[in-house]
């Protein structure tokens, strides 16, 4: 205020970090943001705010940020401004001379779970209809695809089941793979309010994170179990519901398929998914996980939270259909204060895969080949779509190696830094010849473009996001985009270019295109959202004010489906050569490859990426507190320095992953999901050894 003056005007708008999605009042004096205030009316924070979201204001304005299009023949070539006119002309021509050379299937693009999702509808829509295939992708892919799987095949639709109130009614919370205090911070103080309000609390994590004893909150039960064992963890959880005679019958007869439960219930009560028998395997003492068992089923209202502890996992999908398993198996399911709630990391995360951004599925999660679903499209988009699903951002990159796949249209992704096996990302970026990088900055991913399209910020620009909750909150426009257009009208730009036609000229045309395609958006307007503030899908005309809690009297899908899960070991293995398991995570300061809050007066707070190690694990290499340390896996090397704590457990180190000084992920590998290719990000065997320094 001192430096900026007081505020003349106030616009209610959406924080653009987590899937908490709190609501914000932009304090403005003309077209400069004084301040961020958490709004007291925001049904997702209800007030409250982290250290990120009130300074988030501060990367609009950063001079770091690319306002003019620039273009470049060859990588090795300087960077020339052009105007827009020319950058969208140069990159239309390329990708269609692509098209021409290589087929129609050697191009697509990257939607982005930061960006609207007006904007991820119509990204996905240019690639369907324009491009004419559907190498359409998201960077949801490399955080909750194994939600989307594994939530749709068990309970019909790929959401988390509960609104955030329903917290207040949790007796029994179970958090697996998450860390809410630096995730999901907003979402994190409610819960430990409902657990100093005498909820208890149950932590299945490798680490000791904040939650399992923090200031007037500690765990029931703390499970520190061996990285890559979820699916044993779970699956013995409900061993032990099963053969104590601790299900819900009556909800299981009345909800689910009876046949598939005795199929399921004769495989977990073989005796090799007991506590007993799976202790050595997950290293988690049988007594601690027969207890936890007993009380998630036992001990009232059972909630399940988690994270990307729980998806980035060879086996994240089936881990998913583990955690749905226990939910029905106890009827902890369509009821506030129960469900299963994925916490999402990004804060259009749920929004860009209802959008359609995934290559097998259409806006709305409609297969790809249900030709009815395809219908709809084709008559308003006036083309003829493919029915087979197209390639995921994996298959992209190999597919480029290969010379097969030619050009790629990224908006507001930096997959360089963020994917995994950064060398094999940047070769199938090197062999690309076009890359249109859309961005706030010129990031890792920009140094192999050939296009740089300048993006826009939360702040420039109207749309939506929708919530870890499902909740759709309105993004207003508090100030005019400084690189002239918002992210829509780029890929409009683009998408005319290449003979489009579109003429949109506000993102609430684009949200009516949605709620006319998509039954679960039917409902929603910008009107409505105006007058309620926010809604949760599905909203339509059985649900005009939108659905806090799903699947109340029955699953989308009919009947719940509960999935045998068989555990099986990532190929990720240890021995003399990396002896030591990694896994990754966030601070609370940061968020994601820091790009944004490393450029805003947080990073005051921040500190570098660290490797946690164990005090045994670090006697042993002569470690000692603040010494660098080089970190090695077969997929590369990466130096940092070392912060000795028994949170993590020995034979087990942790870092995050918000600095490209350290970029992490050079030594994170190629294993993936079975059903996702979400990157198995928290399992890779490492080594550790005293170092110089980067
Ligand atoms: Fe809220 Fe998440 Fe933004 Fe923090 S980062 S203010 S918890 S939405």
């Amino acid at each position: 205020v001192a430096e900026f003056g007081t505020p003349d005007r106030k616009v209610v708008t959406t924080c653009a970090y987590c899937g908490v999605g709190c609501s914000f009042e932009a304090e403005m004096r003309g077209d400069r943001v004084v301040r961020m205030t958490p709004w007291k009316h925001g049904a997702a924070n209800r007030g409250h705010s982290c250290v990120k979201g009130r300074f988030a204001w501060g990367y609009a304005g950063h001079k770091d940020r690319i306002l003019e299009p620039m273009i470049r023949e060859r990588t090795s070539d300087p960077w020339r401004i052009v105007s827009w006119e020319e950058a969208i002309r140069h990159a239309a021509t390329r990708l269609r001379d692509i098209q021409g050379r290589h087929g129609i299937r050697a191009i697509g693009g990257i939607t982005s779970s930061r960006c609207t999702n007006e904007e991820t509808f119509l990204v996905q829509k240019m690639i369907r209809a324009v491009f004419g295939n559907n190498n359409t992708d998201t960077c949801a892919r490399v955080c909750h695809s194994p939600t989307g799987y594994g939530l749709k095949t068990t309970f019909g639709t790929s959401a988390g089941t509960q609104d955030f109130d329903s917290v207040e009614a949790v007796d029994v919370a179970v958090v697996i793979g998450a860390n809410p205090t630096d995730g999901h911070p907003v979402f994190a103080s409610r819960l430990k309010k409902r657990l100093r309000a005498g909820a208890k609390l149950i932590v299945i994590d490798p680490r000791r994170i904040d939650l399992v004893r923090s200031a007037h909150v500690e765990a029931a039960h703390h499970l520190p179990l061996r990285p890559g064992t979820n699916v044993a963890v779970v699956t013995s959880m409900a061993h032990v519901i099963v053969t104590e005679g601790l299900c819900d019958e009556a909800f299981i007869r009345e909800r689910c398929d009876w046949d598939e439960f005795q199929d399921y219930a004769a495989f977990v009560s073989e005796d090799r998914h007991s506590p007993e028998a799976t202790e050595a395997l997950t290293g988690v003492p049988a007594a601690d996980l027969r207890a936890a068992a007993r009380l998630y089923a036992t001990g009232g209202n059972g909630a399940i939270y988690y994270g990307l502890g729980v998806t980035e996992h060879s086996q994240g999908s089936t881990t998913v259909m583990g955690i749905a398993n226990l939910a029905m198996l106890t009827g902890n399911i369509g009821r506030p204060g129960v469900g299963v709630n994925p916490l999402r990391g990004q804060n259009n995360v749920q929004g860009s895969c209802d959008m359609g951004s995934f290559p097998h599925e259409l806006p709305g999660y409609r297969h790809v080949s249900d030709d009815g679903a395809r219908e709809v499209f084709e008559k308003l988009w006036g083309r003829q779509l493919e029915r087979e699903p197209g390639l995921r951002i994996p298959n992209m990159l190999d597919a480029a190696v290969d010379g097969t796949f030619k050009g790629i249209y990224i908006q507001g992704e930096d997959i360089l830094q963020s994917d995994p096996d950064t060398r094999h990302v940047a070769a199938g970026l090197a062999a690309m010849d076009c890359v249109i990088v859309q961005d706030l900055f010129l990031n890792e991913t920009a140094n192999h473009a050939h296009v740089f399209l300048p993006g826009s910020t939360f702040l420039e620009k109207d749309g939506t996001f929708t919530n870890a909750e499902r909740r759709i909150n309105r993004v207003r426009e508090v100030m005019k985009p400084r690189n002239g257009y918002a992210d829509w009208e780029v890929t409009q730009l683009l998408a005319n270019a290449m003979g489009a036609g579109w003429a949109y000229t506000h993102p609430s045309q684009i949200m009516a295109e949605i709620a006319a395609t998509t039954p679960s958006f039917a409902g929603v307007s910008y009107d409505l959202l105006d007058r309620l503030g926010s809604v949760q899908w599905p909203c339509n005309e059985d649900h005009p004010a939108g659905s806090p809690i799903m699947h109340v009297d029955g699953f989308v899908r009919g009947r719940g489906k509960l999935v045998v899960t068989e555990y099986v070991a990532t190929d990720e293995k240890t021995g003399p050569r990396f002896p030591l398991l990694l896994t990754t995570g966030r601070i609370l300061s940061q968020y994601n490859v820091g790009a944004q809050t490393r450029r805003t007066a947080n990073s005051l707070w921040h500190e570098e990426d660290r490797l946690e190690i164990h005090p045994q694990d670090a006697e042993t290499r002569g470690v000692t507190e603040g010494d660098w340390v080089r970190l090695a896996s077969r997929a590369g090397e990466t130096s940092l320095r070392a912060t000795i704590t028994d949170r993590v457990m020995p034979g087990v180190v942790y870092t995050t992953f918000h600095h490209p000084d350290t970029q992490a992920n050079v030594v994170t590998t190629d294993h993936s999901d079975w059903a996702t290719n979400c990157p198995e990000y928290k399992v890779t065997a490492v080594q550790v050894a005293l170092s110089n320094g980067p």
